[in-house]
């Protein structure tokens, strides 16, 4: 491959030096890095939340732990900001989603709904999903006492020194109730099997939390509302029995696990059994030379902002030494 910054992307040059996908903290960041390096990234944003770019960050209101906004910004705010970024460096945006890449040869092959790219190498950013439970009132109570990240909304004012609940057996689950013990009340974990998943270490965890009380064969049925109209509680039912009841809680949090939107890759690079991307500690490399991830699709441990942006940073600085090296 050649490194070649000349000319505009995705019009006329026949191959681009490199094609970055996803628009989420990662995918910009790699882009204003590429950019700034005038690589003239081509940047395909998806539109898959809500027709917006931006992420997972698009679906919540304050973000509280990114550095340098010390009064907080919003999730929208924040991403409108990396975006514009990216664009005065020269980005290329392109809001398509990817339907088909090929890196079985170099150059590779993005085509997304509206043009096919050929590029020498290709950052994949394109996230994670969190897994819901899809409850009758969830999108109505999303972000208002759902939540599916208790780091990222445990110390809101909406939930500390209140009664929370945690859904979910594994060690993302545990995780989150053991986290949200340092703001809430009391949490209630609740769980469908008559056992914890998690590793040893943190069921001992859990069991020692006096904050934590376990609830077994238990599941979210829905969410109840106050006449405020603000979350109140949660509808449960054992699932031995099909006992409903009503548990006082001003918040769930889910701790159901994600699913990393790498489909795209199946069978081109090595993905690991839950289908995160694999790439060698500590970089951006994926098993196919010229092929970059970085991001929650590659992270099934820290999933925050600020790692997402840390990994689009490396995955655009070891895609300009890729290129020259290549040269
Ligand atoms: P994402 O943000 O998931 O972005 C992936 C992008 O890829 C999206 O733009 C998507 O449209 C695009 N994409 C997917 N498939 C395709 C395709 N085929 N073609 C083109 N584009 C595609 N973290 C914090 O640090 N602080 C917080 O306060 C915080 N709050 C959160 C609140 C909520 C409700 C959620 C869900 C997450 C929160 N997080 C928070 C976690 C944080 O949002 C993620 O860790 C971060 O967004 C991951 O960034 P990413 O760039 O890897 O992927």
């Amino acid at each position: 491959p050649k490194a070649s910054v000349e000319t505009p992307a995705a019009s006329g040059k026949s191959v681009e030096n490199v094609v970055i996908i996803g628009s989420g903290p990662a995918g910009y960041t790699a882009a204003i890095y590429a950019a700034r390096a005038n690589l003239k990234p081509v940047v395909f944003e998806g539109y898959q939340v809500g027709g917006v770019p931006g992420g997972q960050l698009m679906t919540t209101t304050e973000v509280e732990n990114f550095p340098g906004f010390p009064d907080g910004i919003t999730g929208p705010d924040l991403m409108d900001r990396m975006r514009r970024q990216a664009e005065r460096w020269g980005a290329e945006l392109f809001l398509e989603d990817v339907e088909h890449i090929d890196v079985k040869s170099n150059p590779f092959t993005v085509q997304s709904s509206e043009r096919e790219v050929k590029c020498h190498s290709v950052i994949f950013a394109t996230g994670a999903t969190a897994k819901r439970l899809r409850l009758p009132r969830e999108d109505e109570f999303w972000s208002r006492g759902i939540s599916a990240c208790a780091i990222c909304d445990g110390a809101s004012p909406l939930f500390k020194g209140q009664i929370l609940a945690v859904v979910g057996g594994g060690d993302t689950a545990t995780e989150e109730a053991i986290y949200l013990t340092k703001y809430a009340r009391q949490v209630h974990l609740l769980v469908r099997g008559d056992q914890l998943r998690a590793s040893r270490a943190m069921q001992d965890r859990v069991y020692n939390n006096p904050n934590i009380t376990l609830h077994f064969n238990t599941e979210a049925v829905d969410v109840v509302s106050n006449t405020k109209g603000q979350m109140s509680g949660i509808l449960t039912r054992k699932v031995d029995t099909g006992e409903e009841s009503v548990l006082e809680a001003k918040g769930l949090f889910y701790g159901i696990g994600h699913s990393p939107n790498s489909q795209l890759l199946q069978g081109q690079v090595k993905l690991d059994s839950s289908g995160y991307v694999l790439v060698e500690e500590g970089t951006a490399k994926t098993s196919v030379e010229g092929v970059f991830a970085a991001g929650d699709v590659q992270d099934h441990e820290w999933r925050q902002a600020v790692t997402a942006a840390g990994s689009g940073c490396i995955a655009a600085l070891s895609v300009e030494r890729y290129l020259v090296r290549n040269d």
